[in-house]
């Protein structure tokens, strides 16, 4: 125990403190509410922990790392910072810490992933639980009075409201981008100054780099995306690309931590366009030199658009051959994307730019043709959906439940979300279980069915690149087994008949 502690501690919840088996996308498991498997075996099987020494943390999440980065750059001396493990606060805070910071991407289970998640299943998620835990930490509550607690990070937005950040008993939030306010405002709180509560963060042109290993080796490309969804975070309107030589010294401090690296954008296909049409030159000789920096099999990307996979086809063929992608050892790779509708006439209501360069009724085709784009390429979307978006009809549920009989025999796993009310739609409604309609669980029963038969088509590749041992494996093949058997009598109850 360290009895004086460090001055500044900056750490997350523990679900954001997990690699999850080397499956960074396996993270959406955090937002299942508790209770549905016991939490050890939860937190063991699925989510277990990173290494700590002496409560110092290896890896961290990219943005504490950037965070930490921008304090050392504004002056901070390193011996005043700490990465933190949430579970061993008491190795790290002690009289003389002033700051705990907490990079949080979900603290209140608003997310569109675990409100869905915990709507459907009815129960608290794991990402909100683990976040209240570090507030009642009794090694925070004993030095609360020396120390000011500022919550950032892209969940931020969930505790701007005065009420609730006197509920939780938080001192500072920080909305935004945070590397260029966040060392201020630290300054500010060490000299006694600082005033207001809620902090807007600033768009960064240039982040400064990491200079210790992220958690999966995560490796920002791009910030933000520009293509405008009324729907999406403002802070996703600028997109930015960073510079190839700072993405090479980030993938080199993971690549000596052991790590393989995910090269992280909101649409890693986009990196230096200028505009939606991806620059190919420059997104293939990103992907050359990463590869050649981080090594064979080390290279996996975050996410993608279908509208930009579509309009430069080969770029995808051309990436997957720079990564081996197919081969024995590296036989497909996964990205998010946003499939969101099947409705044409959503798209055009609400995002338009999404769709870009086609026209909003050519979204159907551009799906299907990207998806196929991306098949061949070996890269396995995990595509997201959106139930209750303002305006919806029956008409639009029905267009996306054909659209998925149309690609339901390609590779992706669909994700169906509930609409949570973010960017234009700030002053919306949530959509709840109740708002369902017949139409919407034939939507969900649909997506249940194909992400159950992609799972046993999928997980035997996945477990062997991931590198799960004989016990993960069978433990995941137990619980998918009976979460099918679950599955299925519910449909059969509910009148659906699945097809597995
Ligand atoms: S394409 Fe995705 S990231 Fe971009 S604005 Fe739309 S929802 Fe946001």
């Amino acid at each position: 125990m360290m009895k004086t502690g460090f001055k500044i501690v900056l750490t997350a919840d523990r679900t954001l403190m997990s690699e999850y088996q080397g499956g960074i996308f396996m993270g959406f498991s955090a937002c299942v509410p508790r209770g549905i498997i016991p939490d050890f075996l939860y937190f063991s099987l699925f989510s277990p922990s990173i290494d700590h020494k002496a409560g110092i943390v290896r890896v961290a999440p990219l943005g504490l790392r950037k965070i930490e980065a921008a304090l050392l750059e504004k002056g901070f001396n390193e011996n005043e910072i700490v990465a933190a493990h949430p579970d061993h606060l008491d190795r790290v805070i002690g009289s003389e810490t002033r700051i705990l910071s907490i990079s949080a991407m979900d603290p209140l289970g608003m997310g569109p992933a675990s409100s869905t998640f915990s709507k459907l299943w009815e129960g608290e998620c794991y990402m909100p639980y683990k976040f209240r835990e570090i507030l009642g930490n009794k090694v925070v509550l004993k030095h609360r009075n020396n120390i000011n607690i500022v919550v950032g990070g892209s969940g931020a937005w969930q505790l701007t409201d005065e009420r609730m950040r006197h509920a939780l008993d938080i001192d500072y939030v920080v909305d935004g981008e945070g590397e260029e306010v966040v060392p201020g405002l630290f300054r500010d709180i060490l000299n006694g100054t600082r005033r207001e509560h809620v902090v807007e963060g600033k768009v960064v042109e240039e982040p400064p780099c990491v200079t210790k290993p992220t958690i999966c080796g995560v490796v920002e490309i791009t910030r933000g995306c520009g293509r405008g969804c009324e729907f999406c975070v403002p802070t996703m309107l600028r997109h930015r690309s960073m510079p190839l030589d700072k993405i090479l010294r980030e993938i080199e401090v993971n690549k000596k931590a052991g790590k393989g690296i995910v090269l992280h954008g909101e649409d890693v296909f986009r990196y230096k366009a200028d505009g939606l049409i991806p620059n190919k030159n420059e997104v293939v000789k990103l992907f050359e030199n990463a590869e050649k920096a981080a090594g064979f099999g080390n290279i996996s990307i975050s996410h993608l658009a279908f509208s930009t996979v579509c309009s430069a086809p080969d770029v995808a063929g051309k990436i997957s051959e720079i990564l081996y992608l197919g081969s024995k050892e590296y036989p497909y790779t996964g990205a998010q994307i946003g499939l969101e509708t099947g409705s044409p006439n959503l798209i055009s209501n609400h995002m338009k730019g999404k769709v870009k360069p086609f026209k909003p009724d050519e979204w159907q085709s551009v799906v299907e043709s990207g998806l196929g784009i991306c098949n061949d390429a070996h890269i396995v979307p995990t595509a997201t959906l959106i139930l209750g978006i303002p305006g919806e009809t029956d008409d639009d549920i029905i267009k996306t439940i054909e659209l998925l009989d149309d690609i339901k025999n390609l590779k992706f796993v669909p994700v169906p979300l509930l609409f949570v009310p973010l960017g234009r739609f700030n002053n919306a409604r949530f959509c709840e279980k109740k708002d369902l309609n017949e139409n919407h669980w034939q939507l969900i029963h649909r997506c249940a069915e194909i992400f159950i038969k992609k799972f046993d088509e999928l997980y035997p590749d996945y477990a062997r690149m991931a590198g799960h041992g004989a016990i993960t494996r069978s433990a995941i093949k137990l619980l998918a087994g009976y979460g099918k058997k679950r599955a299925r009598d519910y449909m059969i109850s509910s009148g659906y008949t699945p097809d597995f």
